[in-house]
C-alpha cells in the first residue's frame, strides 16, 4: 500500500480505519488508542565499511500495539525507509494479526539502506549492530517483539539476528523465539516458503464455497473449473497458481513484467517457470498465446484475478475494464481506493490483502510456538498415528475381506509431519478468518466492501482485548 497525494502512508491507514470505525460501537477514546503507535524507536549507529570509512546508519523499530504480546512484524532494508512508512506498516500488522487471530501486537522495523550497495560482510555487521541496539532498549525478545523478514531481508538476516540475540542473552532458553523466518536448521519451520500463496488459495476457496456469495456473483459453488489469472510468478504468485491448479481451478493466464500468456486449456506454473528460466521470458510458451501488454492479463474475462506482484496495479484507469468476478489481493495494496469504488459499483468482490496474504505471519506464529515448545511439530504424534491407522486399516481389511489399494493405503496410514500440521493450521486460520469477516458484512450490509468488513473485524478484536485488559473499564 502506498501513500496518495494528500495523505502520508500512515494517515491513509488511519483513514481506512476511520471508515471502518463508523460501523463499530466503540467510543472515540478507545478508537484513538487503537490507532496510535505506542512506541517509536528511531536510532542512528555507526558501521565501519570494507573500505575503512565510517557510515552512520538510520534505522527504526515501531511497536504499534501491545494489546497482545509480543509485537510482530518484518524488518525492511530499503532506501525508501522512513518513520511514517514503518509506523503505517506496524499498524497494518496489528490489524492483520487480529483478523487472523494471531495473538500478537503489530510491529515493524526498517533500516534505510539499499542492500545491493553493501557487501555481505557489511550487511552482517549492520544487521548484528541493529539487533544489539534493539536488545539494549528492550525492543526485541520472544515475549517483547519478534521481527521477521520483509523487503530486502530473508532467512540469512534472521539467522544473524537470532545468533546476536542469543549471544547477548546467554542462558535465555527461549532465545530462538526472538525472530521468525529463520532457516529450518536455525529453528525455522517447514512450510513457510509456500505459506502466503497457500493462504491465498485457502481464503479464496472458502469464499467460493459460500453459496450466497457465489449466487450474488453469478458463479457456481466451489473452485472446480473456475478460471484464474495470476499476475507475478514470484514466491506468492507461483505458489498461488500451483495450489489453484492442484485444487481443481484452471490457471488460464500468467503475467510477468516482460509480458503475459494465455491458454484456454490451463497452464502449469512450474512448466512456465522452467520455460522462463531457460529462455529469460514468460513469452512464447508452447501452446499459449502471447498478450500484447502484460497489463492485458488484468482485463481478461475470468472468474478469479490474483494480482501477486506490485502495489497500485489496478487503479481508477483500468478498474472499469476488469472482467473478473473475484479479485484476490495476494500482493500488498494492488488495488487503489478508486478501484475499490468501481468494483463495488460493478459487483466485483475484492478479497483484501490485509487478511488474504496473512499466511506468512500465521506460519511465523507457528514457528514461534515451535521455538517456545522446543520440539518439532509431529515429533510426538507421527508414529503413534501411523501405528494406530495401520492397525485400524488391518482390522477393516480383515473384517471385510477386501484390500485397500496402495494409494489409499499410503494416504490413510500417513501420520502428520511438520509441513502437514503447518498447512493444516493455516487452512483452519484462513477459513475461520474468512467466515468471521463475511459474517460481519452480512450482519451489516451497509458496510461498503470486504476490506472495510475486515477492518471492522480487526477493530472489534483489538478493542475487546483492551476492554478485557481493564484499561478502558
Ligand atoms: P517476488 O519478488 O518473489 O515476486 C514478484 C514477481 O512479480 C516477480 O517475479 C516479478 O518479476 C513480478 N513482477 C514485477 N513487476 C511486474 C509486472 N509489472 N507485471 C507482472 N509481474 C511483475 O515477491 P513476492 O514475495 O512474491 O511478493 C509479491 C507481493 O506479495 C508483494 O506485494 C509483497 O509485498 C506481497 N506479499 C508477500 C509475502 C511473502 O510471504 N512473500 C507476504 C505478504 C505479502
Amino acid at each position: 500500500m502506498s501513500s496518495n497525494q494528500h495523505y502520508s502512508f500512515f494517515q491513509s491507514v488511519e483513514k481506512s480505519f476511520d471508515k471502518a470505525a463508523k460501523f463499530t460501537k466503540w467510543d472515540l477514546g478507545l478508537l484513538e488508542q487503537i490507532k496510535a503507535c505506542n512506541s517509536v524507536y528511531q536510532m542512528r549507529f555507526p558501521v565501519k565499511l570494507d573500505n575503512g570509512n565510517i557510515e552512520v546508519i538510520e534505522a527504526y523499530r515501531v511497536q504499534h500495539s501491545q494489546h497482545k504480546s509480543p509485537c510482530k512484524g518484518g524488518i525492511r532494508f530499503s532506501d525508501e525507509v522512513n518513520q511514517d512508512e514503518v509506523m503505517a506498516l506496524a499498524s497494518l500488522m496489528t490489524y492483520k494479526c487480529a483478523i487472523v487471530n494471531v495473538p500478537f501486537g503489530g510491529g515493524k522495523g526498517g533500516i534505510k539502506i539499499n542492500p545491493r550497495n553493501y557487501s555481505t560482510y557489511e550487511l552482517e555487521k549492520i544487521t548484528r549492530r541493529y539487533t544489539a541496539e534493539l536488545v539494549k532498549k528492550n525492543f526485541i525478545g520472544p515475549g517483547i517483539d519478534v521481527p521477521a523478514p520483509d523487503y530486502g531481508t530473508g532467512p540469512r538476516e534472521m539467522a544473524w539476528i537470532v545468533d546476536t540475540y542469543a549471544s547477548l542473552k546467554p542462558g535465555e532458553i527461549d532465545a530462538a523465539g526472538c525472530v521468525t523466518g529463520k532457516p529450518v536448521t536455525q529453528g525455522g519451520v517447514r512450510g513457510r516458503t509456500e505459506a502466503t500463496g497457500l493462504g491465498v488459495f485457502f481464503g479464496i476457496r472458502e469464499v467460493c464455497n459460500m453459496p450466497d456469495v457465489m449466487q450474488k456473483l453469478g458463479l457456481k459453488v466451489g473452485l472446480q473449473g473456475k478460471t484464474v489469472v495470476v499476475q507475478g510468478l514470484g514466491n506468492v504468485g507461483y505458489h498461488s497458481a500451483k495450489f489453484f491448479r492442484e485444487g481443481g481451478a484452471k490457471v488460464v493466464a500468467l503475467a510477468e513484467f516482460e509480458g503475459a500468456i494465455y491458454c484456454e486449456e490451463g497452464l502449469n506454473e512450474d512448466e512456465v517457470f522452467q520455460h522462463r528460466k531457460k529462455t529469460g521470458s514468460i513469452l512464447n510458451f508452447p501452446g499459449a498465446k502471447n498478450l500484447a501488454k502484460n497489463t492485458d492479463a488484468l482485463e481478461l474475462a475470468c472468474d478469479i484475478l490474483i494480482p501477486a506482484a506490485l502495489e497500485n496495479v489496478i487503479n481508477g484507469d483500468n478498474a472499469p475494464n476488469v472482467k473478473a468476478k473475484i479479485i484476490g489481493e495476494a500482493a500488498n495494496g494492488p488495488c487503489t481506493p478508486e478501484a475499490d469504488e468501481i468494483f463495488s459499483k460493478n459487483g466485483i468482490l475484492c478479497v483484501p490483502d490485509m487478511y488474504l496474504n496473512a499466511g506468512g505471519v500465521t506460519v511465523s506464529y507457528f514457528e514461534w510456538l515451535k521455538n517456545l515448545s522446543h520440539v518439532r511439530y509431529g515429533r510426538m504424534e507421527k508414529r503413534f498415528t501411523e501405528n494406530l491407522n495401520t492397525h485400524i486399516l488391518g482390522q477393516i481389511e480383515e473384517l471385510t475381506g477386501k484390500r485397500v489399494d496402495d494409494i489409499e493405503r499410503k494416504f490413510i496410514m500417513h501420520g502428520p509431519d511438520e509441513q502437514d500440521l503447518v498447512h493444516s493450521g493455516l487452512e483452519e486460520t484462513m477459513i475461520a478468518a474468512t467466515r468471521e469477516i463475511m459474517d460481519i458484512w452480512k450482519e451489516n450490509p451497509s458496510i461498503p466492501d470486504m476490506r472495510t468488513a475486515a477492518y471492522v473485524s480487526a477493530i472489534n478484536k483489538v478493542a475487546t482485548s483492551y476492554v478485557e485488559l481493564g484499561i478502558f473499564p
